[in-house]
């Protein structure tokens, strides 16, 4: 089966989008990702699956945590920009909590400390024990990626 045709399947599955960020001697760094999934309520436990080509595969393995950015349906750029798909470099302002880089705009942030890592052929499962979790009370419609395309709920 060639790559196109397993995407192409991939893609009919929707899903919201996220930016994984960690804090790396001193800088941050962050990285889109759809491959985003709830696991265990107990444990708490989430899990994202990062790519071995991706510099964000070793840095969460050096740090030992991340969080999950989920973003809203307006951060179709922050998206971009952290899937290096954005010719020039953007500052972006994070908020600190805990020691995690987080994005302040999220519909939700989560906080947590790797719990195991499992690799599943070119990608590594990054499980996560969720330490805290940041929500806004104002209401907000998530940003969707399907069939290769931004959505939005509605379109
Ligand atoms: P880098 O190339 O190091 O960084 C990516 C970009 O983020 C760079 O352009 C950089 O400018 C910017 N950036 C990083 N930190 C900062 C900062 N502090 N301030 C400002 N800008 C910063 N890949 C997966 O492995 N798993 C997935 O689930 C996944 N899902 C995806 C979903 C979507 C919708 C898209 C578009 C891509 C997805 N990818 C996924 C691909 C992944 O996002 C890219 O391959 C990514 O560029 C690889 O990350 P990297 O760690 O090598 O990033
Ligand atoms: P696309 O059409 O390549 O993605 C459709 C779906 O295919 C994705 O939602 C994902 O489920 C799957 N997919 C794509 N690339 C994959 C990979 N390398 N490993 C495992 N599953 C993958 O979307 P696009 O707009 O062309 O994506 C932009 C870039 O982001 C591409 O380079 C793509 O490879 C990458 N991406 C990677 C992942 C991932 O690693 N899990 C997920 C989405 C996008």
């Amino acid at each position: 089966m060639d790559d196109r045709m397993f995407r192409r399947a991939m893609g009919k599955f929707a899903t919201g989008v996220t930016v994984v960020t960690t804090e790396f001697q001193g800088e941050v760094k962050g990285m889109t990702a759809n491959a985003f999934m709830s696991v265990s309520l107990d444990p708490k436990l989430v899990v994202v699956s990062i790519g071995h080509k991706a510099r964000m595969h070793d840095i969460v393995k050096q740090t030992g945590k991340f969080a999950v950015n989920i973003l809203r349906r307006d951060q179709e750029e922050l998206s971009r920009l952290f899937a290096g798909q954005l010719k020039e470099e953007r500052p972006v302002s994070f908020e600190w909590v805990n020691g995690h880089p987080l994005l302040p705009e999220a519909l939700a942030n989560i906080l947590c400390n790797v719990h195991s890592a499992h690799v599943a052929g070119d990608h590594t499962l990054y499980f996560g024990e969720v330490t805290d979790i940041i929500m806004k009370d104002e209401p907000g419609d998530p940003l969707l990626f399907f069939e290769g395309q931004y959505r939005s709920i509605g379109q």
